[in-house]
């Protein structure tokens, strides 16, 4: 597909669509939107420009469709595979100033939002009102971003991922049309599932300019509890049996010992320094909850658990959890002369206990610093290695771990990504992963956007 650069022309057009302070082909605002959190090669896009209203999207999008003019959306750029790099040139949106709540309606348990709202300032505002938005991805992410990824996070085992969390979606097509799909109605049998084809989509399909979101009621009661055990199987042990006691966390966070040692470090949580698992249960009683943690803690002791701390205060649990968020950094910053790379496989929860084992071996063999953290009670597992910058030979050796993984995990049934997305770092599992269907990816992309100008070279490869 060849693409129009943008001249002098084009650009005056753009410029007319929005404020000329909304628009800019200046170097250190195109290199800030030329690469997202992952490791992959920076690409610098041609303009970027600051929507402030769905119109003016639409606009600049039919434009850019008819001279064939790549646009990609942009979030927060806090992707992990990347998703926003805007490798075919083009035009950037960055949607920060389509940051408005534009209405909580609480009897319904609903927000209309727009796509450049923070997910934490979403919460911010509904703590008062007791209500939240569970998907949590950790980053200071955005609405859209979260929508076009599907992102999950430590309470996905409980409230399920973005997907399960959004009713209704406007988006801009490829030819520049508004278009409305879903219902406000937590259930529908009406027609096909458009919520369920763009959620995940990674803007290939259109940009959302609207959602509205599902929420959730803050519990009356929550306990918390942290578990040390021998080794990281036989937490992924405790974790398969937690689930099929139904004891219905609200979050399972698995962390390996090289974890728990740098959070004590930076954080001073004093946690014994081995195999871990942080959980969190909700309830409308203190009773039932301590009922649920001591049978955690005796499936925890059936594996051989070395320690087990509940009845956490709200203040220790948010402590444990904003490291827990703030694992990732953590790891970048002890090793700065290295770049980090995180695989995101995710397997049926019977699958668990081999996937976090072979990821175990597969660490210990490789003598490269690396990290396994996961959302366990998801089957989710993060393997972070942190590679020498610039060392091939190491980089293949990560590449070539990696794909044994995901080889393992597409022969459990499971899949190459459960929560970072497609990207440009997935597209060489995806012929594995879906076999037949991805013509059918491919033909849906087509009929949403035959210029093929919506974030271009994502996703399909
Ligand atoms: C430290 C750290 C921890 C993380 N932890 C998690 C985690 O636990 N779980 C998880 O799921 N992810 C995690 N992530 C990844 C990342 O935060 C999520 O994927 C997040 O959803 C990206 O949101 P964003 O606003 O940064 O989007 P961006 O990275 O800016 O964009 C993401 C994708 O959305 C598209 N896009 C952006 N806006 C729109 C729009 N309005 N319409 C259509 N497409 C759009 C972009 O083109 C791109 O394809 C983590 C990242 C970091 C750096």
């Amino acid at each position: 597909m060849t693409y129009t650069k943008l001249n002098s022309t084009h650009l005056d057009r753009l410029g007319a669509m929005v404020a000329p302070d909304r628009i800019s082909t200046g170097v250190s605002n195109l290199e800030l939107h030329a690469r997202d959190e992952s490791h992959h090669e920076a690409c610098l896009p041609e303009a970027v420009i600051w929507p402030e209203q769905k119109d003016e999207v639409a606009e600049i999008v039919r434009y850019a469709n008819e001279h064939r003019i790549p646009v990609t959306g942009w979030g927060s750029g806090s992707s992990l595979e990347g998703n926003p790099i805007p490798v075919c040139g083009g035009v950037v949106l960055n949607f920060n100033l389509m940051n408005r709540i534009l209405e909580i309606r609480e009897e319904d348990f609903q927000a209309d939002v727009e796509p450049g709202v923070i997910y934490q300032d979403l919460n911010d505002k509904l703590r008062h009102k007791g209500l939240f938005f569970p998907p949590d991805p950790g980053a200071r992410a955005t609405l859209g971003g979260m929508i076009a990824n599907n992102a999950s996070g430590t309470r996905t085992v409980r409230y399920g991922s973005t997907r399960h969390n959004v009713l209704r979606l406007q988006l801009v097509t490829a030819d520049g049309e508004i278009v409305r799909i879903g219902t406000r109605s937590s259930k529908t049998s009406s027609g096909l599932d458009l919520i369920n084809l763009f959620v995940g989509s990674e803007g290939i399909l259109g940009l959302v300019v609207e959602a509205t979101v599902r929420l959730v009621g803050l519990p009356a009661a929550f306990s918390a509890a942290v578990a040390s055990l021998p080794t990281v199987e036989a937490c992924s042990r405790a974790v398969f049996q937690i689930m099929r006691a139904g004891l219905n966390p609200a979050a399972l966070e698995l962390m390996s010992p090289e974890c728990i040692d740098v959070m004590n470090r930076e954080r001073d949580l004093g946690l014994p320094v081995s195999p871990t698992l942080f959980m969190e249960f909700h309830g409308t009683a203190e009773g039932h909850l301590a009922d649920v943690l001591s049978m955690a803690q005796e499936l925890c002791e059936e594996e051989g658990g070395t320690a087990f701390r509940s009845g956490l205060g709200r203040d220790e649990r948010d402590r444990l959890f904003r490291a827990r968020h703030e694992l990732s950094e953590m790891i970048r910053r002890e090793h700065p002369d290295r770049t980090h790379s995180t695989a995101d496989v995710a397997v049926p929860i019977s699958a668990y206990p081999d996937i976090i084992a072979w990821s175990r071996q597969a660490l210990e063999e490789a003598g490269i610093p690396g990290y396994i953290f996961s959302h366990a009670g998801d089957g989710n597992v993060h393997l972070v290695f942190m590679g020498k910058t610039g060392d091939a030979g190491e980089w293949k050796e990560i590449g070539r771990i990696y794909d044994r993984l995901v080889d393992r995990s597409l022969a459990s049934g499971g899949t190459a990504t459960g929560e970072h997305g497609v990207g440009l770092g997935k597209r060489k599992y995806m012929e594995a992963e879906h076999g037949a269907s991805l013509a059918w990816m491919r033909r849906i992309k087509d009929l949403f956007d035959p210029n093929r100008i919506l974030n271009p070279g994502k996703l399909i490869p």
